[in-house]
């Protein structure tokens, strides 16, 4: 993709301009848009799209009840999720963390992405954003250093168009369009991992609050998910290095089909269910981009990086980053000469939390240890001083931190 000098003819202008909208972009726009700002979201699918992602963090609920969306959520019937269920490491029995143990909030959802993303789409709509669904961003519009805007191309359309801005975020996950433009991208060669995933319908849930519970059954070179949404669908996936995939020289499918077999939970869990879809898959994914933003321009959600889906971190990532990002530019286009500052702000406090999950991830992904271990690990993470017992740090690192630790902290004063 090549850049695109600054044009003489620009088709619009805007504020900001952000490319992509899952929940990255759909809620960075929205929040600029509640502070009064002229916002464009250029979307390369018609929404509801299928999308995967679909355990959700109780970190990620103040952004959603900043967007004024918790009751909705309730309403449309996502299956609420109160904790996690883990066959995980040395011990033989399961285990596990609750919200309640270490959150401020009791239960998080299992929501299918296509609803969900849809719903924070149509909120940014609401609040004033305009979005132009089935339109791909083809590149950055620069003048000199600046990014001014991007050209982008309706679906079935020859003509190029160009959306002028002051700020362009790029919100567009794993093709993070800005991260290729520029060779930022860094891969995290131990987490080349690859995932095949289905939909069963007949498990046999658990009882009460555990019902939608997310459950982790480890392999010796893999994991599995088990994820209740709605309707009794239930979303399996394994997840294993590229490496061992391609050495064993198996289809997917059946490296998935004999894996399951040797399972404890996730093959009672299963026993008796019909699988009621194909298989997906996706490889690839764990990066992080050498920069978040530069001038005119900067990186939120998958867009900025991607660690594992093994601590369901994902979506929280992409929403508290929105809001950290949506005050950035909010008072970057105040007063423009904070621009470096602010975006800086935002960008630190962004890796740092990446970081520790990464590092918390990669502890995590040492099956050889026994739970006290993973509790102590995330002690030390994240409560040093040992404040609270390493159960509750543990939870809390599960949970996306919400409550005892927050990610961001409050931008330099004005
Ligand atoms: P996305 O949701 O990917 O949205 C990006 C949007 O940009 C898309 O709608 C796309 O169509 C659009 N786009 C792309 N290119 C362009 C372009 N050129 N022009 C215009 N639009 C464009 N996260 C969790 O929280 N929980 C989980 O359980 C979980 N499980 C996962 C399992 C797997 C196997 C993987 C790989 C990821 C998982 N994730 C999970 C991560 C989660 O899917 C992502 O972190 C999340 O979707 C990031 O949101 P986003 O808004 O940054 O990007």
């Amino acid at each position: 993709m090549s850049a695109v000098d600054a044009v003489d003819a620009v088709d619009e202008d805007y504020d900001v301009v952000v490319i992509g909208g899952g929940p990255g972009g759909s809620a960075t726009a929205g929040l600029l848009a509640l502070k009064g700002r002229r916002v464009l979201v250029i979307e390369r699918e018609k929404f509801p799209r299928y999308h995967i992602g679909e355990s959700l963090i109780t970190g990620a609920l103040p952004a959603l009840e900043i967007l004024g969306l918790r009751e909705r959520l309730d309403a449309m019937g996502f299956t609420r999720k109160y904790g996690g269920t883990l066959l995980w490491g040395k011990d033989q029995g399961t285990w596990g963390f609750r919200f309640t143990q270490s959150s401020l909030y009791e239960y998080a959802y299992q929501v299918r992405r296509a609803d969900f993303d849809a719903l924070l789409l149509t909120r940014a709509r609401e609040l004033g954003v305009h979005v132009v669904e089935e339109a791909a961003v083809r590149a950055p519009v620069l003048d000199g250093e600046r990014v001014v805007g991007v050209t982008y191309a309706e679906k079935g359309s020859k003509q190029t168009r160009t959306a002028g801005c002051k700020m362009l975020v790029d919100a567009s996950g794993q093709n993070h369009v800005l991260g290729q433009h520029f060779s930022m991208v860094r891969w995290h060669e131990d987490l080349r991992n690859i995932a095949v995933w289905t939909y069963f319908q007949g498990c046999n849930l658990y009882g009460g609050t555990k019902a939608g519970d997310i459950v982790a059954e480890n392999r010796p070179s893999g994991w599995f998910w088990f994820i209740p949404l709605s309707d009794r669908t239930v979303s399996v996936g394994y997840v294993t290095p590229i490496e061992e995939y391609k050495a064993s020289g198996k289809r997917l499918e059946d490296i998935f089909h004999e894996q399951l077999a040797l399972t404890q939970e996730v093959k009672a869990l299963t026993r008796g269910a019909r699988r009621v879809s194909g298989f997906r898959t996706i490889r690839d994914w764990s990066y992080t981009c050498e920069r978040f933003h530069g001038p005119g321009w900067a990186l939120v959600g998958d867009a900025a990086a991607f660690v594992d889906p093994l601590l369901s971190t994902g979506v929280t990532l992409a929403l508290r980053g929105a809001v950290a990002l949506a005050d950035a530019i909010g008072r970057a286009l105040t007063e423009p000469d904070s621009e470096q500052e602010t975006l800086g702000w935002y960008e630190r406090n962004y890796r740092t939390f990446l970081d520790s999950v990464l590092d918390f991830v990669r502890f995590f992904y040492d099956r050889t240890r026994h739970k006290e271990e993973y509790w102590d690990k995330a002690q030390q993470t994240i409560d040093p001083r040992k404040l609270r017992p390493r159960e509750m740090d543990f939870a809390a690192m599960l949970s996306g931190l919400t409550g005892i630790n927050d990610i961001f902290y409050p931008p330099p004063a004005a």
